[in-house]
């Protein structure tokens, strides 16, 4: 057996994946409303044919064969990449695996119906059944007496479990908590009414697309198009597509998210040619990505010196709104702190504990006997402990992310575990190169080449603690990110010290 053996199968798996991941996205952004049903017939047929080229024997055997082989760097992460997907798929029984599709397919659709009106008493039979079933699969996949939980977060964070995850929150929990606190208490006012005026969404579009292409994003690969929910998606490094929402009175959502979503397309159009159009040819985590999209949309977005030159610009764009508006009105604005009771629409400095909200409750579902009747009381409680404020209703509350009823259960952690990511690779870099003289003066090119030489070229040959440790000589740690948001909100709000 040789490599090329492998080879075969691998463009087939990519090519049924693009074709797949075509789909899904032309869903969210093109097709028209009532193609879904019929056009699920088409990605149920590739999906089967997909799931057999990733796991026919022929696969199986030749992976197998490889792992002796001697290999290069690149192929071997193939191999292993390969074996792990296989592992996942294999020990769940197909029947099982068939029905909980089902069951999520049809969980989805309870939830928005549910979040429509109100009603959780309608999904409560849905989420427990679907967290029985994750839990049952992840016993499946169990070694060595793991906790079943870290089975899954795995899946999204690869080698990072409640061990480190248990102490990071604790930090945030100590630290950020009371900072939130004061800030609530403090009396330095930030008015931001400008955001909200009318700012017609032709014009903001030309806006975001200037802004896309100062910060790197390259039209010649990539593509901007709109969604409900803004997202990325790619096929290969020369294919990277995403998403935003304009609101007509609201500045800085699209802009924000135009800025976010490049970030995560930097990371797609940095991966090394020789591994694009492989397996590992993507972000190596939910986390690793979302700490670039942060990296860009927080660290960079909302930092002074960025707006220091284009500031004036955006100002002279929309003259009418914003003339009154000085740098330092807008500064404070785009950094303003407001709990609110909806994850998306969070601040940088809230936006960790809503996702500690719910690891928090995840973890007690998947470690004792919960009561499903008692969990919007309890998300309830959080919401108050963490953020000084409790939702009116389950809409708004328990029911306001669509991640359980997917069956996507250990992904939100990812999302903190990104911007403290960006937050520790920021005061590396802020110390090693000119990361600041760079963001000032519109040096881009900088940014994108040095974060692509140190994380993004690897792909998923590296995990995020392995790439951290690389470019920084530390592992994950909550440090740096407390560190930032203290000294950031600190100053913002006048706090005393
Ligand atoms: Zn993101």
């Amino acid at each position: 057996m040789s490599y090329q053996d492998l080879e075969k199968y691998m463009n087939k798996r990519q090519a049924l994946n693009a074709a797949l991941t075509l789909f899904s996205w032309d869903q969210e952004t093109e097709a028209p409303h009532e193609s879904v049903d019929k056009t699920s017939m088409y990605i149920g047929e590739l999906s089967r044919e997909l799931f057999d080229t990733i796991t026919n024997e022929d696969v199986i055997k030749i992976l197998h064969e490889l792992e002796d082989e001697d290999l290069s760097l690149k192929q071997q992460a193939v191999v292993k990449h390969w074996l792990k997907d296989i592992e996942k798929l294999e020990k769940i029984p197909a029947e099982e695996y068939q029905a909980h599709s089902e069951l999520l397919l049809k969980g989805q659709h309870v939830w928005s119906e549910a979040k429509l009106k109100n009603d959780y008493a309608s999904f409560k039979p849905y989420l427990e059944k679907i967290f029985k079933e994750e839990k049952r699969f992840a016993g499946y996949r169990q070694i060595n007496n793991q906790p079943l939980y870290d089975i899954l977060l795995d899946d999204y964070e690869p080698s990072f479990t409640m061990k480190e995850l248990d102490a990071f929150f604790n930090d945030l929990r100590n630290e950020i908590v009371p900072l939130l606190k004061e800030i609530q208490q403090s009396d330095h006012i930030i008015d931001k009414s400008y955001n909200y005026k009318e700012y017609p969404i032709n014009k903001q579009k030309v806006f975001n697309k200037y802004i896309a292409n100062y910060i790197g994003f390259d039209f010649n690969k990539g593509v901007i198009k709109e969604s409900e929910h803004p997202f990325t998606t790619n096929f290969h490094n020369c294919d990277v597509r995403i998403t935003t929402h304009y609101y007509k009175n609201n500045l800085e959502s699209a802009l924000f998210s135009t800025i976010h979503e490049s970030g995560h397309a930097t990371y797609e159009f940095n991966i090394d040619d020789d591994i694009s159009l492989t397996p590992i040819g993507v972000g190596t985590s939910m986390g690793m990505h979302e700490s670039q999209s942060r990296f860009y949309e927080n660290m960079i977005g909302r930092n002074p010196l960025f707006w220091k030159n284009i500031y004036p610009k955006l100002q002279n764009f929309f003259l009418d709104n914003l003339k009154d508006v000085s740098y330092d009105q807008f500064m404070d604005g785009i950094n303003k702190v407001e709990a609110s009771l909806i994850r998306t629409e969070a601040d940088e400095l809230t936006y960790p504990l809503h996702i500690m909200v719910r690891y928090e409750i995840e973890k007690k579902i998947f470690s004792e006997d919960v009561d499903f009747d008692t969990l919007p009381q309890l998300w309830n409680e959080k919401y108050q402990e963490y953020l000084g404020i409790t939702p009116k209703n389950d809409t708004e509350g328990i029911l306001q992310d669509v991640h359980w009823s997917s069956g996507s259960i250990g992904y939100f952690p990812s999302y903190a575990i990104g911007s403290a990511v960006a937050a520790q690779i920021y005061a590396y870099m802020k110390e090693h190169t000119h990361l600041e003289s760079w963001i000032e003066n519109g040096q881009f090119n900088m940014i994108k080449a040095y974060l692509g030489e140190h994380i993004h070229q690897y792909g998923a040959i590296y995990n995020t603690n392995e790439l951290l440790i690389q470019l920084t000589g530390e592992s994950f740690n909550s440090k740096y990110y407390i560190e930032y948001l203290k000294d950031k909100y600190t100053k913002l709000y006048h706090l005393k010290r």
